[in-house]
């Protein structure tokens, strides 16, 4: 393994991996660690052009597991990158390309943090693996689990969407749902692992989930072969998909394989806003209280963001920006990508377009940019959402009888 050791990110006090759990015994949950490697070591036996396959592991001697590490069946990452010209021309910029979370295994970017909980809690032989999660992640966790079979226990939200406690408990986990908030099934969740010797994947807790989450950013460079563009969104709920953009072309960076790193763009619901406001008002994350999330895109609602040191780092290092979205922008930007690029969000992937609006009309971004939208998971997820989209943007279906003058007119009606 080519790690070097985890490091708090509140004191940067440095730990060897076996030496401790989770999280920094002196910062109790705030003190997320993060996982550093010797990139001297991985640069004298690794070379760009040398990447073989396309998944998530393809970039293996950068992940936290060792050699003898037995893999998920489930293919998982390889997702892929569509140029499209369409939604460039509609918002004026050089290139857009959209990254599709959406056709992975459960149907979320979740699977790649997933499929590493999987491989750490094998590696400490633990039997069964839990997570908090509004639902994406759950959904990962209990179908990357399904895979190996192993059980899992899921603690969810009691107001999740049903279809979402559907697939988990399709995928065979055992589903707790919480009368309180996420906030409170996180704690729950944290609180019965410890007890319970569970190995816990809650996100902004455990290490290793933006370990999996930043193989996105190996295979969008290794996609636009090594090209950096010059902004890249995605939406933020807890943070850790952001900051995980962040140390992933962070590797790329210390290997000299790109020249630099493109500006990351958080995208927040403006219900759910926690780290936007931080970002612009400069206040302490670690002490701002909790907000009431409140938007239609449930897998962005946080109240206080688990990630949050690591989102706000990979904002500021990068020198992007934090925009905010309404709901109607969010569920307005489902039927635009879909139309446009033939990628189908669910509401919290969707945000990440109507951001890149947002921030075009703002000059965050100007015409000469390449930009890079994370679509985070299929609309498949929410259906419910995206009929308020389709009708909220006025598009409906006609009725007609069934003889070709029918047809005709309601053609007439459509196309008039
Ligand atoms: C989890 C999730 C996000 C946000 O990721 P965070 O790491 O919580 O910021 C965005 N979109 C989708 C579809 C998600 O499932
Ligand atoms: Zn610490």
């Amino acid at each position: 393994m080519n790690v070097l050791h985890l490091t708090c990110l509140v004191c940067g006090k440095t730990y060897r991996p076996d030496d401790v759990g989770y999280v920094c015994p002196d910062h109790g949950d705030d003190g997320v660690l993060d996982v550093v490697y010797d990139y001297e070591r991985i640069a004298a036996s690794l070379d760009r052009e040398a990447i073989a396959g396309d998944d998530m592991w393809a970039l293996r001697p950068l992940l936290p597991i060792g050699e003898g590490a037995a893999l998920p069946p489930l293919r998982i990452g390889g997702t892929p990158l569509y140029r499209s010209p369409r939604l460039a021309k509609r918002v004026g910029v050089a290139e857009v390309w959209i990254k599709d979370e959406g056709v992975q295994p459960t149907g979320s970017l979740k699977d790649r943090a997933s499929a590493m909980a999987i491989v750490k809690a094998d590696e400490r032989r633990v039997e069964v693996i839990t997570t908090a999660s509004t639902g994406n992640a759950a959904a990962a966790l209990a179908g990357v689990a399904a895979s190996v079979g192993r059980a899992t226990v899921i603690f969810v939200p009691a107001a999740a969407p049903a279809a979402k406690v559907a697939q988990l408990l399709a995928y065979g986990a055992r589903v707790l749902l919480v009368d309180g908030s996420y906030d409170d099934a996180v704690e729950l969740c944290l609180r019965s692992a410890e007890k319970l010797d569970w190995y816990n994947r809650t996100t902004g807790f455990n290490p290793y989930m933006s370990e999996g989450k930043k193989t996105v950013a190996h295979e969008i460079a290794r996609q636009l072969d090594w090209h950096m563009p010059d902004a890249i969104f995605v939406s933020v709920g807890d943070g850790c998909i952001v900051g995980s953009l962040w140390k992933g072309f962070t590797d790329l960076l210390e290997l000299g394989w790109i020249g630099g790193i493109p500006r990351i763009i958080g995208v927040q619901a403006a219900g759910s806003a926690f780290l936007a406001e931080a970002w612009a008002n400069k206040e302490d994350i670690l002490t701002k209280p909790p907000i009431h999330p409140e938007t239609v895109a449930d897998s962005i609602a946080a109240g206080a963001p688990r990630d949050r040191i690591k989102a706000m780092r990979a904002v500021v290092e990068s020198d992007g920006a934090f925009v905010t979205v309404s709901d109607e922008s969010i569920l307005a930007a489902i039927p635009t990508v879909a139309s446009q690029a033939g990628v189908f969000p669910e509401p919290a992937a969707a945000a990440s377009w109507a951001g890149v609006e947002v921030a075009r009309e703002t000059g965050v971004i100007s015409a000469g940019d390449r930009v890079v939208a994370i679509s985070t998971g299929t609309g498949l997820k929410d259906i419910p959402a995206a009929m308020r989209a389709v009708s909220g943007a006025g598009a409906h279906a006609h009725h007609v009888a069934p003889d070709l003058g029918s047809v005709a007119n309601a053609l007439e009606d459509l196309t008039g």
